[in-house]
């Protein structure tokens, strides 16, 4: 670390462009969409929402208003604007996309059947012709493909799940040569080089907890179990290397996923960890002791934008040096790191 960067006690950044987050329904999306907003311009809203999940241009809007229906009950929150997605199934036709695009979805999200968190009518058959003719769509549109990389097979464990996807993600980028891709919240070594080794079309996004976590400390708490999940310290050092890289290919999409404390403290955990409460602190500190935050910005603020052709954010955030604790919990949720002491603030 330089001497430069130790001696900075107060950093201003541009307001994040958050390109992967849950914002849920109901209770949860009113207690949780206020810290991103706080220092967000814009975010990914993820479309695997129950009981009604994104789907098509109907959802998107009754999505989206319900999110400004938040917004608006809370004072100094009009300049956040969420980005929106529609979920890509085995029937989602070309149609479905033409139209949720036209109303506003930037983005169309993969989940492989069974992965994860509500991914239990997820895409079963990636290269159908029906699937083709909806892709060759988004790429026609320009709707950019978000995919949750991981593949559930028999005889694999769950840490070897990225690993078992990339074959089918170098298919696929090699049928749809100019489809902006995304392998969102990329968690291994080879993931990582992957996405590193591929044209500028295809990036990686990076949670804030990939480059903390090992599967050592997923397996003592309930509350950093997710999927990906956290693997092996050499896929922790890769994802931390990239995201810290200055690599454009790479950039911030926190998957922040909220669940109620009963659903993560109990037997059947429900997967996700949830870090919007404490992201700018959390991003400050990683990049800090990493001796680079000056290539905190491009992570948080301009690379994403760059890759979904948006332009910067206007508004601005502080952050100053002092530690503080990470509450137990925060409404019903426990968020990441609950207990610890961050260095950084935001104001
Ligand atoms: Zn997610």
């Amino acid at each position: 670390m330089s001497k430069k960067v130790m001696l900075r006690r107060k950093i201003t950044l541009c307001r994040f462009d958050d390109m992967h987050c849950h914002f849920r329904d109901e209770t949860l999306l009113k207690e949780v969409l206020p810290f991103t907003a706080k220092y967000c311009g814009r975010a990914i809203a993820m479309p695997n929402t129950r009981p009604r999940a994104i789907l098509n241009a109907k959802d998107v809007i009754w999505y989206r208003d319900k999110i400004k229906m938040v917004l608006d009950k809370i004072p100094k929150m009009s300049f956040f604007k969420p980005l929106m997605t529609i979920e890509i199934r085995d029937n989602t036709t070309p149609q479905m996309i033409v139209d949720a695009h036209r109303v506003g979805a930037v983005a169309g999200k993969i989940y492989p059947l069974g992965v994860t968190t509500n991914s239990d009518q997820g895409l079963r058959e990636f290269f159908s012709n029906g699937i083709k003719e909806t892709f060759r769509t988004m790429q026609d549109v320009g709707m950019i493909c978000l995919i949750h990389g991981e593949l559930d097979s028999p005889r694999k464990l769950f840490i070897e799940r990225e690993e078992a996807f990339l074959p089918i993600f170098l298919q696929l980028v090699e049928n749809f040569p100019n489809l902006k891709t995304v392998l969102e919240h990329v968690s291994t070594e080879k993931g990582i080089n992957m996405v590193a080794q591929l044209g500028n079309n295809i990036a990686g996004s990076i949670t804030a907890h990939h480059p903390i976590l090992t599967l050592n400390d997923s397996r003592l708490n309930p509350n950093n179990i997710c999927n990906p999940s956290p693997n092996r310290f050499e896929d922790r050092d890769a994802v931390l290397k990239a995201m810290t890289s200055g690599s454009p290919k790479f950039f911030l999409g926190s998957d922040s996923a909220p669940h109620l404390r009963e659903q993560k403290e109990c037997a059947n955990i429900h997967c996700g960890v949830f870090t919007a409460p404490i992201l700018p602190s959390l991003l400050c500190e990683i990049f800090e002791i990493a001796g680079c935050l000056d290539k905190l910005e491009n992570f948080t603020s301009r690379f994403g934008a760059e890759f979904y052709r948006l332009p910067p954010n206007k508004g601005k955030i502080d952050l100053i040096k002092k530690e503080w604790t990470v509450p137990s919990q925060y409404g019903s949720v426990v968020p990441f790191m609950a207990g610890a002491k961050l260095q950084w603030q935001l104001m």
